[in-house]
């Protein structure tokens, strides 16, 4: 049996609160600032029940964090937990996404863009035309890259 907890967090950058962050029946939220060549943001996420269903939960802040920017994680006891930008039921082959998720690349949604590819934990949302564009771009790459050793 799996325990369940009231898990909330306060989440504020700078003096600024994001939000809160969590869910009544959770077991298990995560807050996490994660870096990379596009700068730094916030994201959180849980593991909740919900209608004895399984879900998982993600919360992505927009706001870049800069270089010195603090960023402050409370552990509250509750409040007016944000929407979670994405959530969807676990374990399931076929995954079912229950939220208006968006392109992580440019972020048209479902109504948007032709096609929604839905991401997971380990994977982002794309869209058909941000597969076209890139899958576009790496064949200009290969291209070029056979036309220089052609010159050779
Ligand atoms: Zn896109």
């Amino acid at each position: 049996m799996v325990k369940l907890a009231k898990l909330y967090f306060d989440i504020t950058h700078n003096k600024d609160k994001l939000g809160t962050v969590g869910h009544p029946e959770a077991e298990y939220l995560g807050v996490t600032l994660a870096a990379g060549p596009d700068g730094t943001n916030c994201f959180a996420s849980a593991i909740v029940r919900e209608s004895g269903k399984q879900m998982s939960c993600f919360w992505q802040f927009e706001s870049p964090i800069g270089p010195t920017d603090e960023v402050r994680i409370v552990h509250t006891s509750g409040g007016t937990v944000l929407p979670p930008s994405r959530r969807f039921e676990m374990g399931r082959a076929a995954r079912q996404d229950w939220s208006d998720s968006t392109c992580d690349f440019c972020h048209q949604d479902a109504t948007q863009a032709a096609r929604l590819f839905p991401g997971d934990a380990s994977r982002p949302t794309i869209c058909s035309e941000c597969v076209e564009t890139r899958y576009r771009a790496l064949h200009e790459i290969e291209r070029d890259g056979n036309a220089a050793d052609s010159n050779c």
